[in-house]
C-alpha cells in the first residue's frame, strides 16, 4: 500500500528557531522515524519572495541555513523529501488556474494574512503575490496530494483554503483527482511560541527569535534580555507568571515539572531573582540546543553536499507534481495537442 503524503516547509527569510523546532521540526522528525508516511519537506522560496522580492540575496542565503536546520535537528534525506519550491514549475501552472476559483472577497477575509500585512507595515503597497499566497500555499499542498499537513497555528486558515480551494476544483472540472489536506497541530501552547521580547509569535522577521543555530553565548545573552515581569523589581517582590517568556519557555523546554512547578511557586511568592531564574533557563536549552548546533556545524563543512541533496529532492518532487499536472490538464481540458 502506498503511503500516506504529508507535506510542510519553511520560507528562507532567515535561520529557523527554536519557534519552528517545538512547533513543527519536532513533530516531523517524529513522523519521518515512525516510517508511517511519505514526507515531503518544502523550502519555500517563491513564498519568501512574495514579501522579500528585493532581497533574493537574503532568500540564496537563506535556502541552505534552512537546509543545515532540517539535518540538524534529525530530517534525513533518505527518509525525507527535501526539495525546493521554485523548482517545481508545475507549481505556477496549479495557483494560475486556482487563482479563478478563488474571489478577492475570500481572500481579504483570511486573518493570518491580515495580521501579516499589518505586521509588516505594507501600507497602501501590498504585493499581490503576498496578498494571493494561499493560493500558492493550496497549489503546494495539492500538487502532492499530501493528506496530512503538520504546520503551527497560524497556518489553520491556510489550510480551510486550500480545502475550499479542492472542492471547488473538483466541482468546476466534475473530477476527484484532487484530494482535501488536513492540518496537523502541535500540542497546544506550541503552535506558537512567543518572541523573546513577549511579542506574540516568534518569528524570523520580527527580530525576536533564539536561533537553532545561535552560539552558546549568544543564546545566554538573549534569555538575559527576556521580558519577564516588569513590576518585578526586587528579588523579594512576588512576580508574576502569566505572560512572563521565562516561565513559557520552562514550560515548554524542561522535561523536570515538578522543578518548574517549584520555581513558579517561589517566583509568585517572591524571592527569586530573575537572574538566577534566567540562568537555569540558559542551562535547559543548552542541553537541547548543544547537540543539535554540533550537528550543524558539521553538516556545515560540506555546503555543495547539502546543494546536491536539495537538487536531488527537487527532481524526485518534480516527477510527483508532473503526474498531478498531468491529470490536472486533462480535467481542465487543456491538453489540446
Ligand atoms: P516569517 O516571519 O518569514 O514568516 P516564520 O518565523 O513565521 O517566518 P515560517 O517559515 O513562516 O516562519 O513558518 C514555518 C512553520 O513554522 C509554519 O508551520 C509556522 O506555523 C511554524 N512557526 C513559525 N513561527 C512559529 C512559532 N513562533 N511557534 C511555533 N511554530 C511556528
Ligand atoms: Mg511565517
Amino acid at each position: 500500500m502506498t503511503k500516506e503524503i504529508y507535506l510542510t516547509g519553511d520560507r528562507p527569510t532567515g535561520k529557523l528557531h527554536i519557534g519552528h523546532y517545538v512547533g513543527s521540526l519536532k513533530n516531523r522528525v517524529v513522523m519521518q522515524n515512525s516510517g508511517d508516511y511519505d514526507p515531503f519537506v518544502m523550502i519555500a522560496d517563491t513564498q519568501a519572495f512574495t514579501d522579500n522580492a528585493r532581497d533574493p540575496k537574503k532568500i540564496r542565503d537563506s535556502l541552505t541555513e534552512v537546509a543545515l536546520d532540517y539535518l540538524a535537528v534529525g530530517l534525513d534525506p533518505k527518509k525525507t523529501t527535501i526539495f525546493v519550491q521554485s523548482q517545481i514549475k508545475g507549481l505556477f501552472e496549479l495557483t494560475s488556474y486556482y487563482m479563478n476559483l478563488v474571489t478577492v472577497a475570500r481572500l481579504q477575509r483570511n486573518p493570518t494574512v491580515k495580521a501579516e500585512i499589518q505586521q509588516k507595515s505594507f501600507g497602501e503597497s501590498i504585493p499581490a503575490g503576498f496578498f494571493t499566497y494561499p493560493v500558492s500555499q493550496a497549489a503546494d499542498i495539492t500538487i502532492f496530494r499530501a493528506k496530512k499537513v503538520p504546520v503551527g497555528d497560524d497556518q489553520e486558515p491556510m489550510i480551510e483554503q486550500t480545502r475550499e480551494l479542492v472542492r471547488s476544483f473538483n466541482n468546476a472540472y466534475h473530477t476527484d483527482i484532487l484530494v482535501e489536506p488536513e492540518g496537523v497541530f502541535p500540542e497546544k501552547g506550541l503552535g506558537r511560541i512567543p518572541g523573546i521580547d513577549g511579542d506574540a509569535k516568534m518569528s524570523k522577521s520580527l527580530g525576536n527569535a533564539i536561533y537553532l543555530s545561535d552560539d552558546a553565548d549568544t543564546v545566554a545573552a538573549k534569555v538575559k534580555q527576556m521580558y519577564t515581569d516588569p513590576k518585578h523589581v526586587a528579588v523579594d517582590d512576588p512576580g508574576h507568571v502569566e505572560g512572563n517568556v521565562v516561565f513559557t519557555y520552562l514550560d515548554i523546554f524542561d522535561p523536570d515539572t515538578k522543578q518548574v512547578a517549584d520555581l513558579k511557586a517561589q517566583y509568585t511568592h517572591g524571592g527569586l531573582g530573575d537572574m538566577k531564574l534566567k540562568k537555569y533557563l540558559i542551562e535547559v536549552l543548552e542541553s537541547e540546543l548543544k547537540p543539535i548546533r554540533e550537528r550543524r556545524m558539521a553538516f556545515a563543512q560540506d555546503i555543495p553536499a547539502i546543494l546536491q541533496m536539495l537538487k536531488d529532492g527537487s527532481d524526485h518532487a518534480n516527477k510527483i507534481a508532473e503526474a498531478t499536472m498531468k491529470e490536472v490538464r486533462q480535467a481542465i481540458g487543456v491538453n489540446y495537442f
